[in-house]
């Protein structure tokens, strides 16, 4: 028989189990505990006081680094520490109707390399482990509860790709969605992509009631390109037909997020060309006001009237649309610009270490990730 390791993390399942059957304990102690912690967010404190057999059990995967609270609304951002020692967010938003969204980060960095984002312009890209992306939820949900408020929503709109990280953002989402674990409605939860088709339907099929976004930022396929790099490896014409196979397999609208961009993507011409590539299917069209980033100057907002206007001529097609308030302006750029500056440094040291050592922390450069993806596509 091997001997239970001293020390286990929550989601490890089989080490979990191991520990409990060393230490003879009924197999309820473990599933209360998950309740108690998963399901009503009640603090490490008042968990390890009422189950002082969970002691060896780590609760957490990340470091609280940081914790940011806009002084303008109810955003909060969440910086925390990931084993390898990179830092990444979460955003609380706390919505004036008394619901509460997370978004939560499935990587870090990112080799969508969206010319809009601060995290495409990190130059890295590693994939959050499970436990890591789930951990976000325990801390941020334990906030909330302090403040006697429920966690409505979970979005993964935060930094990465999701469906690059496809095997762990999956995994989250069937933890999320257990019911011996988080036991939340997939309806509660928002996946949202620049454009995996093959990810997006395997989602789709997995997830039935899942919410699915598209970030689609621009209708014309050279502008989409020159905003989002990954745009090149799937046509408009190509998501438009996985958006329609997606809603044969599932009963609910999907998300067209279209960030306004002044001069870019805001014209008369471009409303229509958006409302001509919807076409019939069932959306609902978010408009984003953007937030400028230092990285890149030449991208400006779109002034509100002109997004106004574009709004009503979606809506004057039929289409379901909002326009966007963004959440947290104030902190938003001081908290990207630190992400950036911090991760990128550490990547460096972490290279460094690795080419000193042999050690390899897996940090990839967003060239080769990219490069990955595409003779992935080929093969
Ligand atoms: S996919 Fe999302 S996180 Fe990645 S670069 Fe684009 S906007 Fe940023």
């Amino acid at each position: 028989m091997t001997a239970a390791p001293e020390s286990v993390r929550l989601f490890q399942t089989h080490e979990m189990e191991s520990l409990r059957r060393d230490r003879r304990l009924d197999p309820q102690v473990f599933r209360k505990l998950r309740n108690d912690l998963l399901k009503k967010f009640e603090s490490d404190e008042a968990v390890s006081m009422k189950y002082p057999v969970a002691e060896g059990i780590e609760l957490h995967s990340l470091n609280l680094y940081q914790r940011m609270d806009s002084e303008i609304d109810g955003a909060t951002k969440l910086l925390f520490e990931t084993e390898s020692g990179m830092l990444i967010e979460s955003v609380i938003l706390r919505i004036a109707t008394g619901r509460t969204t997370l978004c939560v980060s499935s990587q870090i960095g990112c080799a969508a390399a969206c010319d809009f984002c601060a995290t495409g312009k990190m130059g890295i890209a590693k994939n959050l482990a499970t436990e890591e992306i789930l951990d976000q939820v325990v801390q941020a949900g334990q906030i909330l509860r302090g403040e006697d408020r429920r966690l409505s929503n979970i979005v993964f709109m935060g930094m990465g790709e999701p469906l690059h990280n496809e095997v762990n953002v999956t995994e989250a989402i069937e933890l999320l969605t257990a019911p011996d674990h988080f036991a939340r409605s997939p309806s509660t939860v928002l996946v949202s992509t620049v454009g995996v088709p093959a990810g997006m339907l395997r989602l789709a099929k997995r997830f039935p009631n899942l919410n699915l976004a598209l970030s689609l930022h621009s209708a014309d396929q050279t502008t989409r390109e020159k905003i989002i790099p990954l745009g090149k490896k799937a046509s408009l014409t190509q998501l438009h037909d996985t958006i329609d196979e997606i809603q044969s397999i599932q009963d609910r609208e999907f998300m067209i997020e279209y960030l306004m961009l002044r001069d870019v993507n805001d014209s008369t011409e471009d409303a229509n060309r958006l409302i001509d590539w919807i076409g019939d299917l069932r959306v609902h069209v978010n408009l984003i006001p953007y937030n400028t980033i230092e990285a890149s100057p030449h991208l400006h907002a779109s002034p509100r009237p002109v997004i106004e206007s574009f709004a009503d001529i979606l809506k004057a097609s039929g289409l379901k649309t909002t326009v966007r308030y963004s959440l947290g302006n104030d902190i938003e750029a001081a908290c990207g610009q630190l992400i950036r500056q911090e991760n990128r440094q550490r990547a460096m040291q972490a290279r460094r270490a690795e080419s000193d050592s042999d050690s390899h922390v897996g940090f990839l450069d967003v060239r080769q990730v990219v490069d990955g993806l595409e003779s992935q596509k080929n093969k």
